[in-house]
């Protein structure tokens, strides 16, 4: 079975989704492939800065979002023994929504799906992992995919691939990523919240080898535990017990519940990792998301840059001025001025992401004895330049504006 669209787009996380309705918007064809049945996956990442919650109220989606049940994230401070430090305050943030909303990532998605499907020509098939690249005269004209047992094909004038952090497209296509090294891995898991835990920020909670964040959601805490990368072994080795107390020690006001933790399949390890595609684009191919740079966790911002890559692209191939994707494939410059517009931000992101992690995280976690650096002390009462990082991972090095 062959059927053709303007754009098939490879994966339906937030880069894909976002992409395919913004395309669809615009009175294109898309086909958005996933290769899961539904969008449920636990810690997907669930920040929604204001960057993304501007650009769905540029398309009067940001009420309803923020409608769906969420948590807002104010301010994230940092612990050590008898000290504490605002590390962020979103409520500076000069915009309409000077916080983080934490929101399922599944239920924001599906909330995009449907709103998508009220344009005629977007589709999403779901179940349909696609497994190869069609070409024709060196140009990418199209992939193949399995759906329902049997292996089908999509002809496009442009294939997107945003299929996430472990890129399938990437090996496919041959594509060479520059990694950067990280020091830490992380675990998420979950604890409920309680009444008497009497706030509702986050928290980076430093403890011997370790460091805990605590970040607020509706009825529980999504917690990180930071530790050495490569160290999970080591972790799991020491037993469940071990992992509770180490829990406990480091933020008391969780001792009373860190029973409800079973086993380390309660626990959700993020090996952590940080890279760049060298080049975004072949001729009928283009890479966003985590597919064309996977972000470190440090400031929760994979989201923002997958989505801020849906709208520079949306930006570029829907508008008026340019070739209209519904009448060929687009030229390839057009898809390197993509990767011009996006790449810059991204590496910018990635080098404070570094320097965070080399600074703070990598002193956290070395079971050394842990006092913030005085520099970092002097530059945090300063809340001018203590905002710097906190602007620049909320709003992006440049605010992602629809332009269409
Ligand atoms: C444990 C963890 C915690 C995180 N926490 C945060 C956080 O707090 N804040 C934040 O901003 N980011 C966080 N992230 C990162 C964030 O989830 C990603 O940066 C973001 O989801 C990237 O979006 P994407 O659309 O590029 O890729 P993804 O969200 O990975 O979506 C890719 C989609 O492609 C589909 N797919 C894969 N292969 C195929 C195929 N062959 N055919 C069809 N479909 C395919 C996948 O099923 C998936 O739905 C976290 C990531 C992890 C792993």
């Amino acid at each position: 079975m062959r059927e053709s669209v303007d754009c098939c787009i490879v994966g339906g996380g937030p880069a894909g989704m976002v992409l395919g309705l913004l395309l669809a918007r615009v009175g294109l064809s898309v086909t958005v492939l996933e290769s899961q049945p539904d969008f449920d996956r636990d810690f997907r990442g669930d920040t929604l800065h204001a960057s993304t919650l501007e650009m769905l109220d540029q398309i009067g989606l940001a009420d309803r979002v923020l409608a769906m049940p969420h948590a807002k994230l104010r301010q994230m401070s940092i612990h050590a023994g008898q000290t504490s430090y605002l590390l962020a305050d979103f409520g500076r943030l000069h915009s309409r929504y000077p916080y983080i909303a934490i929101m399922p990532q599944s239920e924001f998605l599906e909330f995009l799906c449907a709103e998508a499907g009220r344009y005629p020509g977007f589709r999403c098939l779901r179940r349909a992992p696609v497994t190869g690249l069609m070409e024709d005269g060196g140009r990418v004209s199209g992939v193949r995919f399995h759906q329902d047992g049997s292996e089908r094909a999509i002809a496009a004038n442009l294939v997107v691939a945003a299929d996430g952090r472990f890129s399938r497209i990437r090996k496919l296509a041959g594509m060479q990523a520059q990694e950067r090294a990280a020091p830490m891995d992380v675990c998420w898991f979950r604890l409920p919240r309680r009444e008497t835990d009497g706030h509702d920020s986050g928290g980076f909670f430093v403890g011997s080898g370790r460091m805990l964040i605590t970040i607020p959601r509706v009825t529980s805490w999504q917690i990180g535990y930071v530790f050495p990368k490569g160290d999970f072994g080591e972790v799991r080795a020491a037993g469940i017990d071990a992992f509770r107390t180490a829990i406990a020690d480091t933020v008391p006001w969780l001792a009373d519940r860190v029973s409800l933790i079973e086993d380390f399949t309660d626990v959700h390890l993020l090996n952590v990792k940080a890279d760049c595609l060298r080049t975004w684009h072949r001729p009928g191919l283009l890479f966003i998301g985590d597919a064309a740079h996977v972000m470190s966790p440090v400031g929760g911002v994979g989201i923002n840059a997958a989505i801020s890559d849906a709208v520079a692209t949306a930006n570029v191939l829907g508008h008026p001025d340019h070739p209209c994707l519904a009448d060929g494939p687009p030229p390839e410059a057009l898809l390197a001025g993509i990767q011009r517009r996006r790449e810059r931000p991204t590496r910018i992101i990635q080098a404070v992401q570094s320097r965070i992690q080399d600074v703070l995280v990598e002193r956290a976690i070395s079971g050394r004895e842990f006092e913030v650096p005085g520099p970092v002390r002097a530059l945090l009462a300063i809340p001018g330049i203590r905002q710097i990082p906190i602007r620049i991972f909320a709003l992006g090095v440049t605010r992602a504006r629809l332009e269409l």
